[in-house]
């Protein structure tokens, strides 16, 4: 045998070097990064092990599965202790920082604000829960709507003064952004076969804007159409609405007032909310009258009527045999007036002091 010949003996002998020096090492190691320089300089590209396994390829094919098996123990001892090092380092980091600089858990914290629900989202939820908790379902539409769905199957034609109370946004196309949420009543009632009950939550567009109106609002329309439905099953929905919303001692009237779509049709006023029904404001204040109410002692709330047999007609439904009421709710009045707040403008804005007080 000439010295540099590899022979089984000494691809042995030098794995066993090469793994007592790696175990001392790792186990020498302080830190993370000087443990994976050990792992490197054993079990890296150009790594010790890696050297020699490369060089079992000049033994004698006898020998080498035996020296294979010698080197596979000394990757796997390898492996084992930088792995026991590895996991003491860990425990060692964790232990020192929670040894470290103690943290006072009781000092207010600077983290990010948690966010919420907008105020109108919380009211718009509780009176869809209120009419669903009733019997009704909810309904959705576009809102972007076409001429017919909007105005013309809610019998409003083209030349219909009622058109103007509605300042419309016109789109190209013939298309307009809904005015209402009546379209919904009208889609709904195509597709389905009475009974039905439905209110639908939504967005509207109307070209109108100051400290009480703006130009996208929120309103839920509702319809209950079947055999037998009459005013004193809208009376009983609303007033049982009304009463769940601002308190069972509420005073409700039913007021005659016109929609196209309705016929009767009525307008609902309930007690004022701010001076209780009085009219009478805080001394000083406006003459002594509620701005609210203008001293009326009333608020108009909501309007509502039965369906007008037109409108079933237009969908088709037999107005000799069905009947039914709808009603819209201007989800940003009852938001201001539970919420009392006199400005709807508030809503829209971004300012979190009054968003994040709800
Ligand atoms: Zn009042």
């Amino acid at each position: 045998m000439t010295a540099g010949t590899v022979t089984l003996a000494s691809i042995e002998r030098e794995l066993e070097d090469i793994e007592r020096d790696a175990v001392v090492r790792a186990a020498e190691a302080a830190d993370a990064a000087a443990l994976e320089a050990v792992r490197v300089g054993v079990l890296g590209k150009k790594g010790s092990l890696t050297k020699v396994l490369r060089g079992l390829a000049g033994l004698d094919g006898g020998e080498r599965p035996q020296a294979g098996q010698v080197a596979n123990r000394v990757k796997k001892a390898v492996d084992e202790a930088l792995a026991v090092r590895r996991e003491a380092i860990g425990t060692a980091r964790l232990a020192a920082r929670l040894g470290g600089p103690q943290v006072d858990v009781t000092l207010p914290a600077s983290g990010q604000p948690t966010g919420h629900v907008h105020p109108l989202s919380v009211v718009m939820d509780e009176l869809c829960g209120i009419f669903l908790s009733l019997g009704f379902s909810i309904a959705e539409g576009p809102e972007v709507e076409d001429d017919f769905h909007n105005f013309e199957a809610l019998n409003i034609p083209a030349d219909h003064p009622a058109r103007d109370m509605q300042d419309t946004f016109f789109i190209e196309g013939g298309r307009l952004l809904r005015t209402h949420t009546s379209p919904v009543q009208v889609r709904t009632m195509k597709g389905t076969e009475p009974p039905l009950m439905i209110v639908a939550p939504g967005a509207v567009y109307r070209h109108d804007d100051d400290v009480t109106h703006s130009p996208m609002f929120h309103q839920i329309e509702g319809l209950m159409v079947g055999r037998g439905v009459t005013f004193r099953n809208l009376k009983a929905v609303l007033t049982e609405f009304l009463a769940r919303i601002f308190g069972p001692d509420l005073a409700v009237k039913f007021r005659p007032s016109y929609f196209p779509f309705t016929e009767p049709s009525a307008e609902v006023d309930i007690g004022c909310v701010m001076c209780r029904g009085t009219g009478s404001g805080d001394a000083g204040a406006d003459a002594g009258r509620c701005k609210v109410c203008k001293g009326t002692g009333w608020l108009e709330i909501l309007g509502c009527g039965m369906v007008h047999p037109k409108v079933f007609a237009d969908v088709g439904y037999d107005p000799e045999v069905y009947t039914g009421f709808a009603f819209g709710i201007g989800v940003e009045r009852i938001a201001m007036l539970k919420l009392r707040i006199d400005d709807i403008r508030l809503f829209y804005g971004h300012d979190m002091r009054f968003l994040a007080q709800f």
